[in-house]
């Protein structure tokens, strides 16, 4: 493992660095991977952003955006900027399969990985670790990496004020999860003070629906809603002619899960998509219900206890039909 007096050493030298983050990055993987970009460009160093896939359109204001690289667009250029680099940052993701076809590439990559991140259980891959799974935000973590251990409050521009305060803000669902302690409101107001616009930014990412996404929202609240009382859970299933049918892109149906939870006395809210190569699960909870553990252990995924997602390559409707059947193992814990 490398010592942070060794990294902040060897950042001193310009250096070629490569940043990435998890397929389909969310707001606070591209924005804490853009932040650490902003840094360390200012640094000299040559760096990239390298991602596994599309981000939502969402975030396609955010600074330094154009500068992204997609990995499958230019793949033989991209392996040869990971097999070059001397430092990889690998941020909002600990276990290399999160970055799907990149995987292979990062993984025999020479550089030195550096992992940011807050999800539980780290694979591993890694040769320095600023690691909490009590974060409430991979850019809680960046934030902290720039000023405290690399001691450079100083070099917080607002742009990269901007990519930590959106990473925080939606990680955080707007300030409104439990991980959202009186640090991450002293860290947001300090990212305001340095420059971040906190009211656009809650703009852009909020309130930019296109017509589609918005009546694909009020279709699925109106058809594609299960409630499950029985086990204070609640669902969405959505097919792959649904998505057609809205003209759903990557990020649409971001925080859709989120409203099967605002039933009162749900503990459980489910979304399941038929994303045609494989069906995709997302599950929110609220209390001690453990999304991670039901998404690791039936789904081939992981996350937070919370907030975690999975996969399942059967059909939709087995897929659903295999959550539910899981939920009497948990109907303490839902209805406690
Ligand atoms: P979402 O439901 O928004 O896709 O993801 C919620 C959380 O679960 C995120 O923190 C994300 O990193 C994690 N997550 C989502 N899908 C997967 C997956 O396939 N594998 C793992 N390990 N984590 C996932
Ligand atoms: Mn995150």
């Amino acid at each position: 493992m490398f010592t942070p007096e060794a990294l902040k050493e060897e950042l001193t030298k310009p250096k070629q660095i490569v940043v990435t983050t998890h397929h389909k990055p969310d707001g606070d993987a591209l924005g804490s991977s853009l932040a650490i970009y902003h840094w360390l460009k200012a640094k000299g160093h040559v760096i990239v952003v390298i991602v596994p896939s599309d981000f939502p359109a969402f975030l396609d204001w955010m600074p330094g955006r154009e500068e992204v690289r997609i990995y499958l667009q230019d793949q033989a250029a991209n392996d040869a900027l990971i097999a070059n680099a001397d430092f990889i940052f690998c941020m909002d993701f600990n276990g290399l399969p999160r970055i799907h076809a990149m995987e292979e590439a990062v993984r025999k990559a020479r550089g030195i990985k550096i992992m940011v991140d807050h999800h539980l259980e780290p694979e591993g891959f890694d040769d320095f670790r600023y690691w909490d799974s009590g974060a409430a935000a991979s850019a809680q973590l960046a934030y902290d990496f720039i000023v405290n251990v690399m001691d450079d409050h100083q070099a917080i521009t607002p742009e990269i004020a901007t990519c930590l305060y959106t990473g925080l803000m939606t990680d955080t669902g707007s300030f409104r999860f439990q991980a959202t302690t009186p640090l991450v409101h002293l860290i947001a107001a300090d990212l305001i003070t340095l420059g971040a616009k906190n009211w656009e930014i809650h703009e852009a990412v909020y309130n930019s629906y296109t017509e589609n996404r918005l009546k694909f929202l009020g279709f699925c609240l109106l058809n594609r809603l299960e409630v499950l009382h029985e086990y204070r859970t609640a669902l969405f299933s959505i097919s792959r002619q649904d998505l057609a049918r809205f003209q759903i892109t990557t990020g649409d149906t971001e925080g859709l899960v989120n409203y099967a939870l605002a039933i009162r006395g749900m503990k459980l809210a489910a979304l399941i998509i038929d994303r045609t190569e494989q069906v995709k699960l997302s599950l929110r909870s609220t209390g001690d219900f453990p999304c991670n553990e039901v998404c690791k252990k039936h789904f081939n995924g992981g996350g937070h206890r919370n907030a975690a997602g999975g996969h399942a390559s059967e059909p939709l409707a087995d897929v659903v039909q295999k959550f539910k059947s899981i939920l009497p193992e948990y109907k303490a814990l839902l209805t406690q």
